[in-house]
């Protein structure tokens, strides 16, 4: 699973996000669109909400029936500048990457990746399975601190769960409600999944934070708002906690941080600051550079052309 990010999700050249707004609910509808076979609501980038946190990417696929001959393969393709979460609600998916990793992921677990200055991977239903594949995949902006960093690969099989009244939580990245998940963070952001059973489950905020919501199953409502999937309902900054509304079970992720303060230029695979950056780091793909390594993968790689500024486009 991942991008590519085209025009159509962010502009070609790099900005900050819009700016945090207080206490706002913004909806933005997402788009769908394809990764590979596999039909998306890509609710992040929006045009105008580059970024939540440093969250800068969200895919939510499916559920959708796979088999052997119906199939999630996406063949080998590299990342740069980013971290790649991926989280299941249904379904298997196999993670192989240049490092050599080789995981099986499913409900409840985390898988994430840490492309820095480079890394490929491929994404492929495990031979045997069939059955619903529902899964949401995020990728993380790399602070410049960190993003020329190596790369690097974690599963994380078990990941705290606090309760709150009327709501289950797993804290995928980040704190939340008292609990702190082992994944690597290289910023300040917090990633949670919650499961709503009834009206009114309160959620403790950080007042200086941007949040947002993603629904993955039902629909739920937020000052009054309804929310449902598809739509990046961003909740800004300045809120101590937040009440959720339900009038049956719903499944949604919360996404947050404090505002990314670094402009992002985000093409394809690639998290970057610069055309500069992104067109070497595209020319480097396509010439199998060691930069972003081999993947153990019979499936074919991923090819891009060149990006719409590259003066060689339509050559
Ligand atoms: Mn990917």
């Amino acid at each position: 699973m991942s991008g590519p990010i085209t025009t159509q999700d962010a502009p070609t050249s790099a900005e900050v996000s819009a700016g945090a707004v207080e206490r706002e609910v913004e909806l933005e509808r997402g788009r769908e669109t394809m990764v590979g076979e596999l039909p998306v609501r890509r609710v992040l980038p929006r045009r105008m909400r580059r970024t939540v946190g440093s969250w800068c990417f969200a895919d939510h696929a499916g559920p959708v029936s796979v088999d052997e001959e119906h199939r999630v393969d996406i063949g080998p393709h590299p990342h740069m500048g980013l971290q790649t979460v991926t989280w299941l609600v249904s379904g298997e998916l196999l993670h192989r990457d240049s490092l050599g990793s080789e995981q099986v992921i499913r409900p409840g677990q985390l898988n994430l990746m840490t492309a820095g200055h480079g890394v490929s991977h491929a994404e492929e239903n495990p031979g045997r399975f069939r059955g619903e594949l529902h899964l949401v995949q995020l990728w993380v902006a790399q602070p410049e601190a960190t993003r020329h960093g190596a790369p690097a690969f974690e599963h994380h099989a078990e990941l705290p769960r606090p309760e709150l009244p009327g709501a289950e939580a797993t804290v995928l990245i980040g704190a939340f409600a008292g609990e702190v998940s082992p994944a690597r963070r290289d910023s300040e952001h917090t990633g949670v999944e919650l499961v709503l059973h009834r009206p009114g489950a309160v959620l403790p905020l950080r007042r200086d934070d941007e949040y947002a919501l993603v629904v993955l199953a039902g629909a739920l409502s937020v000052d009054e708002q309804v929310v449902e999937p598809g739509v990046l309902a961003y909740l800004g900054t300045g809120r101590d906690e937040c009440r959720l509304e339900v009038g049956a079970p719903a499944r949604a992720l919360l996404l947050g941080g404090p505002p990314f303060p670094e402009p992002v230029l985000m093409w394809w695979n690639f998290v970057a600051r610069t055309r500069e950056e992104v067109s070497v780091a595209r020319r480097q793909w396509t010439e199998r550079d060691e930069r972003f390594g081999t993947v153990a993968s019979r499936l074919r790689r991923v090819e891009v052309g060149p990006p719409p500024w590259d003066p060689r486009k339509g050559r």
